[in-house]
C-alpha cells in the first residue's frame, strides 16, 4: 500500500558539497520520527499558495530516521537558494512521500537506468536499497555528464560495480579529460548499443529532452510506454 504524503519535519544534521554545484543534505526527521517511503520517492518542499519544489530522497527506506535529499543549485532560483541556505541544527518542513518512479521488484525483466546529472538521485536510492537487499539479478545503469563534475556519486557506483558483478555500469560524459576512465556520449547512444530487443524495462531520469530521446530508442527497440518509467527534473 502506498504511504500517503503528510506534513514533515526534520532537523539538518550536515550539508556537503559532493560534485559541481551539487550540496547533499541530511536530514535527521523529527516529525514523523521514522518517514516511511518506497525508495525513488520525493519531498515536496513549499513557498507559498501553489509553489514547491520537489527533491528525490537520495538514502534508502532502510534509514527512516533520517533522509538525504541531494540538489543541483545551479539553476539558481527559490529551490536552489533554499538548499544553498541549509545549515546545521536548522528545521525544515515539506510533505512526503511522493511519486511512482519505483522499482518494480515482482517484474521478471532485467532493469536498465538511465540518469543526467542529478537526475541520478532516484536512481542511486533504488539502486542502494537494491544493493541492501540483495537484488542479485543483473541491472544496468547508464549516467551521463556533461564532464565528470557533473556527476554526483560516480565514485560510489564505480565502488558498487566491485561489490557487485551483476551491477554493470556505463557512465559516460561529453568532456572526459584526464583521468577518466568512462565513456564518451551520450545515452541514447549509449542506450542504443546496448538494447537490441524489448524485454528490458526502463527507469529514466532527468531532462525532459533526454527522456524523449531515450524513449524514442526504447519505443523503436519495441518497449511500449508502459515499460518505460521516467522522472522528469525539467
Ligand atoms: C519529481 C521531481 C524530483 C526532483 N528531484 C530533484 C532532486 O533530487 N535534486 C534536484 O536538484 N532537483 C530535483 N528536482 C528539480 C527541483 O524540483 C527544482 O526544479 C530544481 O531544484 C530547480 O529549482 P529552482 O527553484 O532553483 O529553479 P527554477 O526557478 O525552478 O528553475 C530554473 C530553470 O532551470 C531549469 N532546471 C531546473 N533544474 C535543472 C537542472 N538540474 N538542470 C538544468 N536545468 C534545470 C528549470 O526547468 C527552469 O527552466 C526534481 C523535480 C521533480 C519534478
Amino acid at each position: 500500500m502506498p504511504t500517503k504524503p503528510r506534513p514533515c519535519r526534520a532537523r539538518v544534521r550536515v550539508v556537503r558539497s559532493i560534485a559541481l554545484d551539487v550540496l547533499e543534505a541530511e536530514l535527521d526527521m523529527e516529525e514523523p520520527l521514522a518517514l516511511p517511503f518506497d525508495a525513488g520517492q520525493w519531498v515536496s518542499v513549499p513557498f507559498g499558495p501553489k509553489n514547491v519544489r520537489a527533491y528525490s530522497i537520495a538514502s534508502t527506506p532502510r534509514s527512516p530516521s533520517s533522509i538525504t535529499l541531494c540538489a543541483d543549485v545551479a539553476p539558481d532560483g527559490i529551490g536552489s537558494a533554499w538548499f544553498r541556505g541549509l545549515a546545521s541544527g536548522q528545521t525544515v518542513e515539506f510533505k512526503a512521500p511522493f511519486g511512482g518512479f519505483v522499482f518494480q521488484r515482482a517484474d521478471p525483466r532485467p532493469p536498465l537506468f538511465v540518469a543526467e546529472e542529478i537526475g541520478i538521485v532516484p536512481i542511486r536510492a533504488i539502486l542502494t536499497d537494491l544493493q541492501e537487499t540483495g537484488y542479485g539479478r543483473a541491472t544496468t545503469l547508464v549516467y551521463w555528464g556533461r564532464d565528470p563534475r557533473h556527476m554526483p556519486y560516480h565514485a560510489e557506483l564505480v565502488s558498487l560495480t566491485r561489490r557487485d558483478p551483476d551491477f554493470v555500469y556505463h557512465p559516460v560524459v561529453d568532456s572526459p579529460g584526464a583521468g577518466w576512465s568512462g565513456g564518451q556520449g551520450r545515452p541514447p547512444e549509449v542506450v542504443s548499443g546496448l538494447v537490441k530487443a524489448a524485454g528490458v524495462i526502463a527507469y529514466v531520469s532527468g531532462g525532459g529532452q533526454m527522456i524523449n530521446d531515450v524513449r524514442e530508442v526504447l519505443m523503436a527497440r519495441g518497449l511500449d510506454r508502459k515499460s518505460i518509467k521516467w522522472e522528469k527534473f525539467w
